[in-house]
């Protein structure tokens, strides 16, 4: 109802690639070697996923909100992390750029990003300001045509592997939010170190860590948008980028119903097909009914985007709803696999994992209730 025939199209042309390159091979090496393969990245760069909601100039498709949750749901039906991969230069970490770069930022830090040269990636959480970000310690002072940055990121993805990073600082302590403004920050710069790459329960292959700012010069020209600004553009990145986490949940829920289909169609006791117990039947029949229902809110959501309609609501609920069916989903398809479910040989058990993230990254699930209910109840 919410696609076109082009939305098929992508799709079909994003499953074929997920099917194709993803193999199960290459994603238990990915576990175990905690790296995800260049060349699969570069060939995801060079199918156009990584600029897929970009405009065409600066290197993107040029497409729409519904073709990026496409992408992003297909991709995860095979791979949770890969979908990151996706999710990042096309929302969190570009998003930025997209809202307040000028255009010789967004050419010179955008471009290669899309184009999958560079890696980007989005500092707001610090160990002392994760829902409440507004709260953050992080301060930028002003020094000539310098502002010199001082504080600590935490949990931020692919910041061991990131060449660039989006980061939140104080320029005003006295202003609350309207005192933080956003920097593009070069990794490289001196006085930038990243901690240890966090030893994580699920999405293992993009590696997350503390980013650490000590004395570090960033040029004015690299401030993103205007001073005291730079809360509004965190906000509104996460507002669309919460689309991205919905997308992902329905994508690896998906995966998860399919395995327990398959297992329930497989597996044999006392004489039967485990799904021609109605325990199993029933709990099938549950979980496809949520995730069509999770769909649809997803669906919606990127489709008041395309249609410039305020979605910020219905991507909360979007995100809210999704993340955690998705985690039911996962917690029943494990189920339904018995003992081999919670061995690693089968793909159910990574998938468990994965999600476990998606109600608590890009707001908590508790963060998306604040957010629907704010809107339902304001005065
Ligand atoms: C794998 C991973 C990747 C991440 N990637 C990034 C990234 O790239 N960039 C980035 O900036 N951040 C990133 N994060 C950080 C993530 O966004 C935060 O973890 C999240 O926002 C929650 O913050 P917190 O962990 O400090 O939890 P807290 O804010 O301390 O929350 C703890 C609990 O209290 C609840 N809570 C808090 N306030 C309220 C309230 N007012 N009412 C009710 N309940 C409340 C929360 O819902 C939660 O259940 C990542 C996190 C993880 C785990």
């Amino acid at each position: 109802m919410y696609f076109t025939e082009q939305h098929e199209l992508i799709r079909k042309l994003a499953r074929e690639f997920a099917e194709k390159e993803l193999t199960s091979e290459i994603l238990d090496k990915v576990e175990e070697t905690e790296m995800f393969p260049e060349e699969i990245l570069n060939k995801m760069a060079k199918a156009g996923f990584f600029g897929i909601k970009v405009p065409k100039e600066l290197g993107g498709q040029g497409a729409d909100a519904r073709s990026y949750v496409i992408v992003m749901e297909e991709i995860a039906r095979v791979s949770g992390v890969a979908s990151i991969y996706v999710s990042s230069p096309n929302s969190l970490s570009g998003g930025p750029l997209l809202l307040s770069g000028n255009e010789e930022q967004k050419e010179k830090y955008l471009r290669p990003v899309v184009t999958g040269k560079k890696k980007l990636a989005f500092a707001l959480t610090e160990p002392g300001a994760g829902s409440d970000a507004g709260s953050m310690a992080t301060t930028a002072v002003k020094d000539g045509d310098y502002y010199v940055l001082n504080g600590r990121k935490c949990f931020i993805t692919m910041a061991p592997l990131a060449d660039y990073a989006v980061i939140y600082a104080k320029t005003d302590m006295t202003k609350g939010t309207r005192g933080i403004s956003a920097f593009i920050v070069d990794m490289r710069l001196p006085g930038v170190s990243c901690g240890k790459s966090e030893n994580k329960m699920g999405v293992v292959g993009c590696a997350t860590s503390d980013i650490i700012l000590e004395n570090v010069r960033v040029h004015k020209n690299d401030l993103l948008g205007e001073e005291g600004k730079g809360f509004i553009n965190a906000m509104k990145t996460l507002d669309t980028g919460r689309l991205g986490v919905s997308a992902q949940s329905i994508g690896v829920a998906q995966g998860c119903l399919d395995e327990a289909i398959k297992y329930a169609k497989e597996r044999k006791q006392f004489g039967k097909r485990i799904g021609d117990f109605q325990a199993i039947s029933f709990m099938i029949a549950d979980m496809a009914t949520k995730l069509e229902a999770a769909k649809q809110l997803v669906y919606k959501a990127a489709y008041m985007m395309d249609m410039h309609q305020d979605a910020s609501m219905n991507a909360s609920m979007a995100k809210y709803y999704a993340s955690e069916i998705c985690n039911e989903i996962a917690a029943k398809a494990l189920q339904i696999h018995g003992g081999y479910g919670f061995i690693k040989d089968y793909k159910i058990e990574r998938m468990y994992r994965d999600c476990r993230v998606f109600t608590i990254y890009e707001g908590t699930s508790q963060v998306q209730q604040m957010v629907i209910s704010g809107r339902l109840l304001k005065k």
